[in-house]
Order: C-alpha cells, then sequence, then structure tokens
C-alpha cells in the first residue's frame, strides 16, 4: 500500500507538472539576416546555438523557429494555447527582443502577411460563431504603456492617462474603450485605429513606438444558451518594448527615462516567472504596470506564450545572447520542475 500511495502521489505531482508545463510555452523566432551572414545554427527545431568567438552556446525551448519559417508556421505554434480563450481563459502572447528582432513582424505583421494578432483573433471569432448554442460578444481594447502610463489608442481622447483598479483576482482598466468585432475588416480596421492613434502621439512626443509596450486584447464574453452559463476569457497579445541596453553616454534627458521605464518593467516581467519557477507565494506583480496589467494572464490558471525574437547577425550578438538568456529562464518555469522533481 505505501508503494501504490507513492505511485498515487508522484502521479498527482507529475499530473501538476504537467499542467504547469503546458501553461507557459517558450518560442524562439530567428528573423532573416538581410547580408545573408549568420552566426546561428538550428540543429533542431527545438534548439538554437550561437557561435561567439569560436565557442558555441546552445539554447532549448519548446520551438525554434528558423529564419525560413512563415507567419503561418509561426502562427500554428500558438493554435493550442489560443483555442481555450473561447473556454475562459486568460491567453497572453508576448514578443521580446531588440528592436529590429522582428517582434512586430511576428505580432502585427504587414498587410500581405499578417502576424499572430490578426491571425489569432480572426481564429478565435471564427471558433464563437461556429458554436452555435453559446452566444459570445467580442470586443477589443487596445493599449500602450509608455515610461509607466497607459493610454488608450481606441479612444477619443487617447491623452488621458489610464489606471489600475485591482479586484479580487481581476485586474480592471476602468475607462478603457472596447469595440465589438465580429468580421475580420472589423479587427482590421480596429488594430489600425489603435495604430493611427499610437503613431500620431508618438510622433507628438518625439518618442518612437519601439520605446513602449504595446497591447492588443481580445474579450471574449459568452453565454450558454441553454444552461445560461457565462463565460468571459481574454488573449492579450503584447508586443514588448525593444529590450537593447542604452548606453548611459547615449542616453540623457527623455531617453534616459525610457530606458529606465522599459528596464523596470521587463525586468519585473523576468521576476514575475522567477517568483512562478521558484513556487513563491508573493510573486511581485506590482513591480510595473507591465506585470500588473499581465497578472491575470501569467499566473498558474492562465496560459502564456513568449517569443523570443533574435537577429543573427553579428552586431546583435550581445543582444541576442541576453534576449536567448531571458528566454531559457522563463523556459525553466515551464520544465524546471519537471526535471528538478521527476
Ligand atoms: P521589432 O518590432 O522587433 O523592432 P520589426 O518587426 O519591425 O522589429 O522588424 C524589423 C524589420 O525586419 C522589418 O522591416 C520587418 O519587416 C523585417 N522582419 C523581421 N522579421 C522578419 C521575418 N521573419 N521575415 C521577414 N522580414 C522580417
Amino acid at each position: 500500500t505505501l508503494y501504490k500511495r507513492e505511485a498515487l502521489e508522484r502521479k498527482l505531482l507529475y499530473n501538476q507538472l504537467q499542467e504547469l508545463r503546458g501553461n507557459i510555452r517558450v518560442f524562439c523566432r530567428c528573423r532573416p539576416d538581410p547580408q545573408g551572414l549568420t552566426l546561428v545554427e538550428f540543429p533542431s527545431d527545438d534548439q538554437i546555438i550561437v557561435n561567439q568567438n569560436g565557442s558555441k552556446k546552445k539554447f532549448q525551448f519548446d520551438h525554434v523557429f528558423a529564419p525560413h519559417c512563415t507567419q503561418e508556421d509561426v502562427f500554428d505554434g500558438t493554435l493550442p494555447i489560443i483555442k481555450s480563450c473561447v473556454d475562459g481563459y486568460n491567453i497572453c502572447i508576448l514578443a521580446y527582443g531588440q528592436t529590429g528582432s522582428g517582434k512586430t513582424y511576428t505580432m502585427m505583421g504587414t498587410e500581405d502577411k499578417p502576424g499572430v494578432n490578426i491571425r489569432s483573433i480572426r481564429e478565435l471569432l471564427r471558433i464563437c460563431q461556429e458554436r452555435e448554442k453559446i452566444k459570445y460578444t467580442t470586443k477589443i481594447s487596445m493599449l500602450e504603456i509608455y515610461n509607466e502610463t497607459i493610454k488608450d489608442l481606441l479612444s477619443k481622447n487617447p491623452s488621458n492617462s489610464l489606471e489600475i483598479r485591482t479586484q479580487g483576482k481581476s485586474v480592471m482598466v476602468p475607462g478603457l474603450t472596447e469595440i465589438e468585432v465580429s468580421t475580420e475588416a472589423d479587427i482590421k480596421e480596429t488594430i489600425a485605429l489603435g495604430e493611427k492613434i499610437r503613431t500620431v502621439a508618438s510622433t507628438k512626443m518625439n518618442t518612437e513606438s519601439s520605446r513602449s509596450h504595446l497591447m492588443v486584447t481580445l474579450h471574449v464574453n459568452g453565454t450558454d444558451s441553454i444552461s445560461g452559463v457565462v463565460s468571459y476569457g481574454t488573449l492579450t497579445l503584447c508586443d514588448l518594448a525593444g529590450s537593447e541596453r542604452i548606453s548611459k553616454t547615449e542616453a540623457t534627458g527623455q531617453r534616459l527615462v525610457e530606458a529606465a521605464a522599459i528596464n523596470k518593467s521587463l525586468t519585473a516581467l523576468g521576476q514575475v516567472f522567477t517568483a512562478l519557477k521558484n513556487n513563491t507565494l508573493h510573486v511581485p506583480y506590482r513591480n510595473s504596470k507591465l506585470t500588473h496589467l499581465l497578472q491575470p494572464s501569467i499566473s498558474s490558471s492562465a496560459k502564456a506564450c513568449v517569443f523570443v525574437n533574435v537577429s543573427p547577425d553579428a552586431k546583435s550578438l550581445g543582444e541576442t545572447l541576453s534576449s536567448l538568456q531571458f528566454g531559457s529562464s522563463i523556459q525553466q518555469v515551464a520544465l524546471g520542475k519537471a526535471t528538478q522533481h521527476i
């Protein structure tokens, strides 16, 4: 019986770990190098090797998308995670990396090669429409975090800054505009509106969009027409500010303030993942607006997917290695427990 109990305990632990493992996925995407010179190798579809002065460093992720991978390939990788949004889960997809590494290409994409944003929202709307017994309303909100202030990108007064309110486990931004979408044209129109407001605001403030975090959220409310059961899930798509270090001599005045704010929020993001990895009781979500807003989507009951975007060229080597290290530390959140105990 002792053996049986141990076996059962082991199974329970394993199930918990599997759950944890399924909750966070870390993908690496390497963009093509225009010069064709490359310091990276892809020995398998979950490994990337970086050559640094003759020494090779290997990193392992849930999946590695090499430069030839298409927008479809990348989106397919996110599919298992995003679908449960319609069942009331909070899902988030984040793109992390230095400016120019392909975060916006991955998330937003181009007119003829749309990225994860359009594809995932389109897919969720399709699933909602397919389920006849449940009536869904689907709305988009879009915000920007710049220097620790939140701006509503779909508002008529985007310059007003918004605050976060926490109630129990839910995190809200009172006053944030939500626009109902039901077709692909609606999605594109709404996102284009948000992007336009973002561009106007950044021009006015003399900053670049790569210095702020962009968050597009799809809110999915479902009501079962027979049982009356209500579900609420969200899909948060986040194009993070560039993770590059700015040298002290380069950054003065406004640039220095921006760099400090970005550093604070990306560090906070790493700390949240580390706290989850170590099973710490207190997860420091409140250390930045970014992590506070992401709290419902980076917790044990949520599902998250992080893209670590990297460039394969020589001048990006330092930043590439630091992004891969950041990704590896998150990867251990997903896998660390499993390797420690089993
Ligand atoms: P970031 O958002 O990280 O600053 P971008 O997404 O703007 O970087 O990418 C920089 C440039 O590289 C853009 O012109 C983009 O179209 C191009 N690019 C990035 N990734 C890819 C890719 N996988 N395939 C083709 N072009 C890419």
